[in-house]
């Protein structure tokens, strides 16, 4: 989600108690606590409607204690670090950003590059939060431009979790980049990710090749 990965896997590491809890048919929310737990599932109630999972979406969420807010989604579910200090907006886009990569289908995770993965879940951010469009779009224009383009051609390459490891503006950069492919996937027509993935199984590929996106 952002380049605070570090302190995230610390934080998550410490396992403090998760006692408040919040539940529906669409998650499953442990939060530190009663404040918290109230603040992601008003993040998760503003978002657009989406189809009912079958099961509800597990999600932990502790405080981070920095001043970034940051996610980690798996199959298992969805791990939040929420600052303190971050506005229900930003709450809204790390919320609506994580569960865009939870309800990616297992076989898009293994297959989709992973700066297009991340290009998708921050696109569906966008989209759930429109008013932090401009403010994130300048941002990412102006870590692409902080970065050489060569150094940008080998960001562009790496899968998730080593680019969750990048200096921030590499890392920016790395979703701006994302943000551009998934328009132009989006651009090519609903079909299109499927088409790609299925022509790269029937190559025998691990991985749909990052130039089948040009
Ligand atoms: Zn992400």
């Amino acid at each position: 989600m952002n380049p605070c990965r570090l302190p995230l896997l610390l934080v998550l590491a410490s396992c403090s108690a998760l006692s408040a809890r919040r539940e529906s048919a669409f998650f499953d929310v442990r939060a530190e606590d009663d404040r918290l737990a109230v603040a992601v599932e008003s993040a998760l109630r503003g978002l657009p409607a989406r189809a009912a999972p079958a099961r509800p979406v597990p999600i932990e969420a502790r405080w981070s204690d920095t001043a970034c807010s940051d996610g980690l989604t798996s199959s298992a579910g969805v791990r939040l670090s929420v600052d303190p200090h971050a506005g229900p907006d930003r709450l809204r886009f790390l919320v609506a950003h994580e569960l865009a990569h939870y309800d990616l289908p297992p076989r898009a995770r293994r297959l989709l590059p992973g700066v297009v993965q991340e290009g998708l879940a921050d696109l569906a951010a966008l989209r759930a939060v429109p008013a932090l469009r401009d403010e994130r779009l300048e941002t990412y224009r102006l870590a692409t431009l902080a970065v050489e383009p060569a150094r940008l051609a080998e960001v562009v390459r790496l899968d998730g979790p080593s680019a969750a490891k990048l200096c921030a503006d590499e890392y920016l950069a790395y979703t701006a980049a994302g943000v551009e492919l998934a328009e132009r996937v989006e651009r090519a027509g609903p079909a299109t990710l499927e088409r790609l993935m299925a022509r790269a199984e029937a190559e025998g590929l691990a991985l749909v090749p990052l130039a089948w996106f040009d």
